[in-house]
C-alpha cells in the first residue's frame, strides 16, 4: 500500500524535524547561487538564525521574474560539471524557465513519481502507457523515470496522434495512462468514431491527470466514459515537475510530499501567510534540490490546505484542487472570474460536448464575454428549438454563477482548436 512507509506515515513532529535539517541544508547549498548570495546579503540574512520549519516567513519570497532575471545559471549552487539534465517550464509567456538537475536530483524527483504512483495502485505488472509531450517539458520524462522504478512496463508513447495511442493501448494491454484531462475528453471522441469502447476494449484501470486545471465534474465525466480511476497528479517544473503533489485512494485532495518541500499558503496581495484552510497562493521551499535550490517560490497557483488527517493514514497534508492561477483570472465589468468556473458549469449540463473556449471582446467601453461550446454529436443534428433551449440554458447557468451574460455560440464537435499540451481557454481581444 506505500512506498516508503516510514516517510509516507511518520508522525508530524518527526516530519517537521526532518524538514528543519534539511531546510538548513538547503540553505547552506543556495548560498552558493548568485541570487541567494546577492539576495541574502542585501537582507542581511543570518540563515543561521532559520531553525524550523516556522522560522520560514524571515526569507524572501522567489518568482519567476528572479528566475528569469538569472537566466540561464544564476540560480545554480553546484558546478556545471555535476549536473545530468536540463528541463523547462511550459509556459506560453515569456521567457520558459530552465531548471538543472544533478544526478541526486534526478533520483529524488524518480522516487516521488514511484511513490506518488504506488500509492494510487499502480505495480510492476502494469503496463503504463506515457501520453504525455516528452522532451522539455518534465511530464514525459518525469513519470516515465518513476514508472520503470516501480517496474512497471512502459510504453513512451508521447502526446497527441489519437487512432496510434488507442491502438498501442489495444495491443499491448495498457492499465495505466498519463494524460492531460482536456485531452482525455478529446480523444474519448476519437473511441466513439472509431467504435471502439474502452470499458469493453482496453484493460485501461488508472489514470493521472494532471497538468492544467480540471473541475471535479471534468474528472467524474472522463472517469465515466473510459472506466477508469483518474487520479489528480499536480507539480510545476521549478519543483521539479510532476510529483510534487498527487491523489491517494481516496480521491479527496492531493498529498503534497512534505519531506521534499516547505509549504506555505499566502495571500497573493498581502504576501502574508494565511491561515490553514483558507485558499490563497501556494509558496513552495525545496528540501532535498541539490543543483538548484529555491526558496518560497511563488506558484501563482491558487489552492487551499485540507485540514485534518487523511484516512489513508499518509501525515503530508493535502491541497484541494487548484482553482487556477493568479494570472489566469479574467476581470470583466469588475468581475473576477477564473476559467474552472465555467468549465464546472458546463460539465454539469446534460448535451455540452468535450471542448469550450471563452473569447473576450471590447464593444466600445463594454467588455463581451463569448463561450463557444461544442455540444454532443446526437443533439448537433437536432431539431432547432431543442439547440435554442440548450443555448438558453448554458446562458442562464453561466449567468447564475459568474454574475454577467455571456453570448453562447453552439459549436459541433471537434471544430474548436485541440492543443497536443494543456488547453487554451481563453482568447483575450481586449489587449491593444
Ligand atoms: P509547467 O510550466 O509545465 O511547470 O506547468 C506547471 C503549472 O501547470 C502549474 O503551476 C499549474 O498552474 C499547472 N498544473 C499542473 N498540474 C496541475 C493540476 N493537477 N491541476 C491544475 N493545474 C496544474
Ligand atoms: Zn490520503
Amino acid at each position: 500500500m506505500y512506498w516508503e512507509k516510514e516517510i509516507e506515515t511518520m508522525d508530524r513532529a518527526n516530519l517537521e524535524k526532518m524538514q528543519a535539517a534539511r531546510l538548513g541544508e538547503t540553505l547552506a547549498r543556495a548560498t552558493r547561487s548568485v541570487h541567494y548570495r546577492k539576495v541574502f546579503k542585501a537582507m542581511k540574512l543570518d540563515t543561521d538564525r532559520i531553525r524550523t520549519a516556522a522560522d520560514i516567513g524571515m526569507l524572501p519570497l522567489t518568482t519567476k521574474e528572479d528566475l528569469r532575471e538569472q537566466w540561464p545559471y544564476g540560480f545554480l549552487a553546484c558546478s556545471r560539471d555535476e549536473l545530468i539534465r536540463m528541463h523547462s517550464s511550459s509556459g506560453t509567456t515569456g521567457r520558459a524557465t530552465v531548471i538543472f538537475h544533478t544526478g541526486g536530483d534526478i533520483a529524488a524527483w524518480t522516487n516521488l513519481l514511484a511513490r506518488s504512483m504506488y500509492m494510487t495502485g499502480m505495480r510492476r505488472s502494469d503496463v503504463f502507457q506515457n501520453m504525455m509531450t516528452y522532451g522539455l517539458f518534465t511530464g514525459g520524462l518525469g513519470f516515465h523515470y518513476g514508472a520503470e522504478k516501480i517496474g512497471a512496463l512502459v510504453i513512451p508513447a508521447g502526446a497527441g496522434n489519437s487512432k496510434r495511442q488507442i491502438q498501442l493501448m489495444r495491443d499491448f494491454d495498457t492499465s495505466v495512462i498519463h494524460i492531460i484531462p482536456s485531452y482525455a475528453l478529446h480523444l474519448s471522441t476519437v473511441f466513439t468514431e472509431t467504435g471502439v469502447d474502452p470499458r469493453r476494449d482496453t484493460r485501461l484501470k488508472i489514470a493521472f491527470l494532471g497538468a492544467e486545471p480540471h473541475s471535479e465534474k471534468m474528472r467524474r465525466k472522463i472517469e465515466e466514459f473510459y472506466g477508469f480511476k483518474g487520479f489528480n497528479s499536480y507539480g510545476l517544473s521549478e519543483m521539479n515537475g510532476p510529483g510534487v503533489a498527487f491523489e491517494c485512494p481516496e480521491q479527496n485532495g492531493m498529498h503534497i510530499w512534505e519531506d521534499n518541500y516547505i509549504v506555505e499558503i499566502i495571500d497573493p496581495v498581502t504576501l502574508k501567510r494565511l491561515p490553514e484552510g483558507e485558499e490563497g497562493e501556494l509558496v513552495m521551499t525545496t528540501l532535498l534540490r541539490e543543483g538548484m535550490p529555491i526558496i518560497r517560490y511563488r506558484t501563482k497557483d491558487l489552492t487551499r490546505i485540507i485540514p485534518g488527517p487523511c484516512p489513508c493514514g499518509r501525515t503530508h497534508r493535502r491541497i484541494e484542487r487548484i482553482t487556477g492561477r493568479t494570472d489566469d483570472m479574467m476581470i470583466l465589468k469588475g468581475v473576477n472570474i477564473f476559467p474552472i468556473q465555467i468549465e464546472k458549469k458546463l460539465m454539469e449540463i446534460p448535451g455540452v460536448g468535450t471542448n469550450f473556449l471563452i473569447i473576450l471582446d471590447r464593444e466600445g467601453y463594454n467588455d463581451q464575454m463569448t463561450v463557444k461550446v461544442e455540444i454532443e454529436r446526437e443533439f448537433f443534428g437536432g431539431d432547432l428549438q431543442q439547440l435554442e433551449a440548450l443555448r438558453h440554458r448554458i446562458v442562464e447557468e453561466l449567468r447564475s454563477d459568474i454574475l454577467i451574460t455571456p453570448r453562447v455560440d453552439l459549436v459541433e464537435p471537434d471544430s474548436l482548436p485541440k492543443s497536443e499540451g494543456k488547453a487554451v481557454r481563453v482568447v483575450d481581444n481586449r489587449k491593444d
